[in-house]
């Protein structure tokens, strides 16, 4: 990784914003192009900049833009829809078949970079109490804000969140303000379950030191209204399926780093589980940052480090060897 010198990026099309960005978090996805040059079957081709969760100030403005005008501060949306799709006609943004998100290869780059251009339509203004730095943790929070909404969680639904890094808190703080009753919160690294306690986590267990489903069960002997997967792991797709009631619901949300998720067929059907994938978010920003601004969601204890431009590249390895207890680094400019 390293920093290179490129021109300032142009308007090009009069719906667009030149944005000079200022807080960008580090993701776990920009981790795998990092380490891996690859998520799946998108390759990354270098030069290429990564980077999504992002907020910045209105720099200029294209000649329709209307809703922004320059010194704006802005929470970005990544995800760059066609509007004319089948999927966009259906109010599927998310899905649209010609999508663009930013730091994807091959669809656009990232934001970390000092200027970008984004579609006006991607970018959210921010009410004045709302800190850039929290309208970049929105971009995963909104993740969270839309699982729970998929999920139609009911005031007092006792629930699971297995996994807890950026989005396990991502969802467990909607959760919360959405009346979950009781979350049960796992992960492997001590560190992240007291950061999950702290913010709200009813009980916490790490699955490495005891056996999570039987501790769970016993406090809630007629088992979990849902579980959230939030690791991509296969252990946790099956003591999901151990903690759901009868007509649970299973959000898988956790990117797997295998291509095949495999259930227990008997206990799945008898309990007749609901498996819902959650892809990313689709029109949840504005909620989202409005849940922040009302304090309902309270996300700065998740912004474990900070670090200057200059030192990204510390940034990612600090979150590629989850050293220090990270949770979420931002990068500053
Ligand atoms: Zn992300
Ligand atoms: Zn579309």
């Amino acid at each position: 990784m390293e920093l290179v010198d490129r021109e300032v990026p142009e308007i090009s099309r009069p719906d667009e914003v030149l944005l000079k960005m200022a807080s960008v978090g580090v993701c776990g996805s920009d981790i795998h192009y990092y380490k891996k040059g690859k998520i799946g079957s998108q390759v990354v081709a270098y030069p290429f900049a990564v980077g999504h969760e992002g907020a910045g100030i209105v720099e200029a403005v294209g000649a329709s833009v209307r809703n922004l005008k320059p010194g704006d501060r802005v929470a970005i949306d990544p995800a760059m829809p066609c509007y004319e799709c089948d999927q966009c006609r259906a109010g599927r943004f998310h899905t649209c078949r010609n999508l663009r998100f930013l730091g994807c290869p091959g669809q656009a780059e990232g934001c970390l970079s000092e200027y970008i251009v984004m579609p006006a339509k991607s970018c959210f203004p921010l009410r004045d109490n709302i800190t850039l730095d929290q309208a970049a943790l929105s971009e995963p929070l909104a993740i969270g804000v839309y699982a729970i909404h998929l999920s139609v969680l009911q005031k007092g639904a006792r629930i699971g969140i297995l996994g807890a890094g950026p989005i396990g808190i991502s969802v467990l703080l909607p959760a919360l303000a959405y009346g979950a009753e009781k979350v049960y919160v796992t992960d492997k690294i001590d560190a992240r379950l007291a950061l999950a306690k702290e913010m709200g986590a009813g009980w916490t267990g790490n699955p490495d030191k005891t056996d999570i489903v039987e501790d769970i069960l016993k406090e809630e002997p007629g088992n979990l209204d849902m579980v959230f997967e939030c690791c991509g792991q296969q252990e946790a797709a099956d003591q999901a399926i151990r903690l759901l009631k009868p007509g649970g619901k299973l959000m898988v949300i956790g990117i797997p780093e295998f291509s095949r998720w495999s259930f227990d067929s008997d206990e799945m059907r008898r309990k007749e589980i609901c498996v819902q994938n959650v892809r990313r978010q689709n029109e949840v920003v504005d909620i989202t940052l409005n849940m922040i601004s009302e304090g309902k969601i309270q996300p700065d204890r998740m912004q474990t480090h900070n670090f200057e431009f200059d030192r990204v590249k510390e940034a990612f390895d600090l979150v590629a060897g989850y050293k220090d207890g990270v949770m979420k680094a931002m990068i500053h400019f």
